[in-house]
């Protein structure tokens, strides 16, 4: 699966952009976190990566803008384990082990909607990175190009 973040604008916001692609192209589309109101959004979601090309196309051609967000990289050689990020996380995406090691299960995280582990680490042993997706996006130049 690859993470993807969708933005709607305020004009479009409330129409059933992702059900009308999920039933058109018969593509599981997972909502991770969605941060939505009558002026607009962004929707995280999770799309198999087969799939990729075809989703984000759909998605830009009903104007939602579709980017590759951000996760988190952690330096386990700063980190001290003082906890400070372990609450902060919304979807538990850190957690202490039996032995009070802080454990990161970055398939959780919701990366660049969020970023509040990064904001609060004193060691600053978190930072935001670009998902590795260069061949997606390589694929995607190649698969524009051609279409011109
Ligand atoms: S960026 Fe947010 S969601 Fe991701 S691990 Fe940090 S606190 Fe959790
Ligand atoms: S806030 Fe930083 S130093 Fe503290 S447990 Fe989290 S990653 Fe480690």
């Amino acid at each position: 699966m690859v993470r993807i973040l969708l933005r709607f604008s305020e004009d479009i916001v409330e129409l059933p952009i992702t059900a009308q692609i999920i039933l058109k192209l018969k593509v599981p589309i997972a909502i991770v976190a969605a941060h939505v109101n009558s002026k607009g959004g962004e929707v995280l979601a999770d799309v198999p990566d087969a799939m990729l090309d075809k989703v984000v196309k759909a998605y830009r051609a009903k104007g939602v803008v579709v980017s590759f967000p951000k996760l988190i990289e952690v330096d386990s050689e700063k980190c001290f384990s003082c906890g400070s990020c372990v609450a902060l996380c919304p979807v538990e995406a850190i957690t202490l082990d039996e032995d009070n090691t802080v454990v990161f299960n970055k398939e959780k995280c919701v990366g660049s909607t969020c970023g509040a582990c990064v904001e609060a680490c004193p060691a600053r042993a978190i930072t935001s990175v670009k998902q590795n997706n260069s061949i997606i996006l390589n694929n995607l130049r190649a698969k524009k190009g051609k279409d011109k």
